[in-house]
């Protein structure tokens, strides 16, 4: 956790506001802020628009990098997180039902595992008990924020809370609020990208045999078929398709999508059982032309969103918030002003470059594999071919996809 002294104070500071800082937005990204900043005496509010038991009953699953599971690790909540996830031991790349299967293993990175797959209920209780268990932040949940205007020295919030409408201000606003990031448009800040082709169709399954705890990338020309290995022999599967063939996916009987699976699998988990309803999701890449302004960044989703091939979106919201922890509870030990641009930008200097590298990287891989040009899938094969031979590449790709790569947060530096 980043600690500072309480006394930290600057000339330039005097005038009272209600909060520091107020993070708007409390999944899973905003509550990783709100935990790393817990102690470091600034005054933090967090307020989420859901009621708090709709994010604990949420069962999606994601893959959990290395890095990730270091910052939980730091904040204090890993004994509770660990015996409620799987870790896994390997990783399968495949491209259709070619023999070529790269196996990846902890020994190609040095590490005793390769990641984690923990689903959203469990992170954010978890994250919640941490914040429960000590003071500093003040919930306001649930609360929805109407506006925020922007001044030299303070950010005011309008806030819907039950029937009545509150105003707050803040040294510093930080837009934890998804995707569609009210607080990014309400800003005027620009975003770039594209919408995919393609949608994501989720469900979890129980097969007949064990998943071994491993977690598998099949690449597919239609798109990537990851399948993530959960508690109990479940698997968190996300199918990636052509808009029409993801929907009819989801609206096609049962007994219909289990043989679809079947076919992908080859009988290799035995028989299947759904647990889970279907979900669609659209894809897209998206990047924020800018990631802070006087008194405002952006972190998680509200700043960048990347095709799910590789799981990394969360993960680096996981980044952003440790790494804005961090140059916020610098500045605050040095008095200086949290919310002013010259600090904020510290932090956009530090992921803006490093997010956009992996956002492109999931593009290419996408790219890459969801095609069916003769050609290509030439080059790919090779490519998993070297892959299976040469230790150097499977080392590189692992440091770049467990978030080991690039600069670490300090919340991040301790194994
Ligand atoms: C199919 C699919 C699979 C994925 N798999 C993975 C994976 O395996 N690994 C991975 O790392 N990532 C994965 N991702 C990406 C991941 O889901 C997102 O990156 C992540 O959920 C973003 O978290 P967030 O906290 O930034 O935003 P959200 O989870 O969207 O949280 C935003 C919060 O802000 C609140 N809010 C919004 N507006 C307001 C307001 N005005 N006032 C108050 N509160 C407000 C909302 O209620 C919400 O709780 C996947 C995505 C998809 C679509």
């Amino acid at each position: 956790m980043v600690t500072t002294p309480a006394t930290a104070s600057s000339p330039a500071l005097h005038r009272a506001l209600d909060y520091d800082l107020t993070i708007v937005g409390g999944g899973i990204v905003g509550l990783t802020l709100a935990c790393s900043l817990q102690a470091s005496g600034l005054r933090i509010a967090l307020i989420e628009a859901r009621p708090k038991a709709a994010g604990f009953q949420n069962r999606r699953a994601y893959a959990i990098t290395l890095l990730s599971g270091r910052i939980f690790n730091q904040l204090g909540i890993w004994d509770d997180v660990l015996p409620q996830i799987t870790t896994f031991q390997q990783i399968r790349l495949a491209e259709e039902l070619h023999p070529e299967v790269v196996q990846l293993r902890p020994t190609d990175l040095g590490t005793s595992e390769l990641g984690y797959v923990a689903e959203h209920g469990v992170l954010l209780r978890s994250l919640h008990r941490r914040l429960e268990a000590g003071a500093g932040v003040d919930w306001l949940c649930p609360a929805t924020v109407q506006s925020v205007t922007y001044e030299w020295d303070q950010a005011t919030l309008t806030v819907a809370l039950g029937d009545t409408v509150k105003t707050l201000t803040s040294r510093l606003v930080v837009a934890a609020d998804g995707a569609r990031s009210p607080l990014r448009h309400q800003a005027g800040i620009q975003t770039r990208g594209w919408k995919y082709w393609q949608s994501c169709v989720t469900v979890v399954l129980r097969p007949e045999q064990s998943h071994q705890n491993i977690a598998r990338e099949h690449f597919w020309a239609s798109g990537p078929f990851a399948t993530l290995p959960l508690p109990g022999n479940r698997c968190q599967i996300v199918l990636t398709a052509p808009h029409r063939e993801a929907q009819r996916l989801l609206e096609m009987p049962e007994a219909d999508f289990i043989a679809e699976l079947q076919h992908r699998y080859q009988g290799q988990l035995g028989e299947i059982n759904l647990v889970s309803d279907r979900q669609l999701f659209p894809v897209q890449l998206m990047h924020s032309d800018r990631y802070v302004q006087h008194r405002l960044a952006l972190v998680g989703d509200a700043a960048h969103c990347c095709h799910p091939v590789g799981g990394q979106g969360m993960n680096l919201g996981i980044r952003d918030a440790a790494a804005l922890a961090q140059v916020l509870a610098q500045a605050h030990q040095r008095g200086q002003d949290i919310g002013s641009l010259r600090i904020l930008q510290r932090y956009e200097r530090w992921r803006r470059l490093e997010t956009l590298s992996i956002l492109l990287f999931t593009d290419f891989l996408d790219r890459l594999f969801s095609n069916d040009w003769g050609w290509l899938r030439g080059l790919r094969r090779l490519g998993l071919w070297l892959m299976n031979r040469i230790g150097l590449i499977r080392h590189l790709a692992l440091r770049l996809m467990t978030g080991l790569s690039g600069r670490l947060p300090d919340l991040a530096n301790h194994p």
